[in-house]
């Protein structure tokens, strides 16, 4: 297993983002790279004035996972790849480490923003322990109609075109924020894998596996083979590894490990309550950037 970290100690507020983990074969220009860096240059940028304007991380992922959801850069939202029945279905899902709120949906085709979706429920939903804090299918479609939720038009999906804008079967997206009263929450968003069964699910919509965010410990967002991330329990392995005294970086490559060990791979965007930030991946590529006051960083290839 190969592995790439990057860390900063950003401080706080701070955001960091990702557009998923893989290849990257997608990329065979400057312009697929410009469009692809702008896509999460634009998103950590959105999510930023939420902070800078005094908003809460949740706002700050939601905001910033929203734009690239909308980009159709991704496999999220507008830019989400088909099944192998040609339907497309969504998975989101946020958390706020701070009040413990969660909500998310899984194989959902209503929403625009399924992210929003996941946030709507998030405030509806009775949270935990009574629920629903997760929602499928078409009871979750439901909950979207009956929220006035903004509906996805087939013609807004890119991955459906013949000539996609730069979709990728690998760009799930993801965001961590941490505001400045030190307060963690994260967002994923994912359009599944390529060509999925119709009705599978990942890791993305689910807490403790492609999504957390635990008050005073970490906030994490993940991407990549989401069955082993899934049985890794992949970001509570993460937490359980602070808990047990590992740094982020060591928490962060040992859950890799065990995502490896299940012939999984992928990555990952984590951040603490100081601002302290990893992002590390073991496929040949991550989409992902950061900001902070003093830092402004987009990446996608390793950086050595
Ligand atoms: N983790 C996502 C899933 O398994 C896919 C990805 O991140 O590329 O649905």
């Amino acid at each position: 297993m190969v592995l790439h970290l990057d860390t900063a100690a950003l401080g706080l507020p701070a955001i960091a983002v990702h557009g998923g983990a893989g290849t990257f074969s997608v990329i065979r220009s400057e312009d697929d790279l410009n469009r692809l860096s702008a896509g999460l240059e634009s998103a950590v940028a959105t999510g930023w004035r939420v902070l800078e304007g005094g908003g809460s991380s949740l706002e700050a992922v939601v905001e910033a996972v929203s734009s690239m959801e909308s980009s159709g850069l991704f496999n999220a939202g507008r830019g989400a790849v088909p099944t192998s029945g040609g339907s497309v279905e969504f998975d989101s899902s946020v958390m706020d480490g701070e009040t413990g709120a969660v909500g998310a949906l899984c194989s959902v085709t209503y929403p625009a923003n399924p992210i929003r979706a996941a946030l709507r429920l998030s405030e509806r939903g009775g949270g935990v322990p009574d629920g629903p804090i997760l929602l499928a299918g078409e009871g979750a479609d439901r909950f979207c109609r009956e929220e006035g939720l903004e509906q996805m038009r087939p013609e807004w999906l890119t991955a459906w075109q013949e000539e996609p804008a730069g979709t990728s079967e690998e760009g799930t997206v993801g965001a961590v924020a941490v505001d400045p009263a030190g307060r963690l929450a994260a967002a994923t968003s994912t359009g599944g894998r390529a060509g999925q069964w119709p009705g599978r699910v990942g890791d993305s919509p689910i807490p403790g596996a492609g999504v957390l965010a635990k008050k005073e410990t970490v906030a994490v967002s993940a991407t990549g083979t989401g069955e082993a991330f899934l049985v890794a329990g992949f970001a509570h392995q993460i937490a359980w590894g602070l808990a047990g005294g590992s740094d982020l970086s060591l928490a962060m490559t040992e859950a890799l490990e065990t995502v490896g060990q299940l012939k999984g791979s992928g990555g990952a965007v984590a951040l603490g309550p100081g601002g302290e930030m990893v992002a590390g991946f073991t496929t040949p590529a991550m989409a992902r950037a950061w900001r902070a006051a003093g830092a402004f960083e987009t990446r996608i290839f390793p950086v050595r």
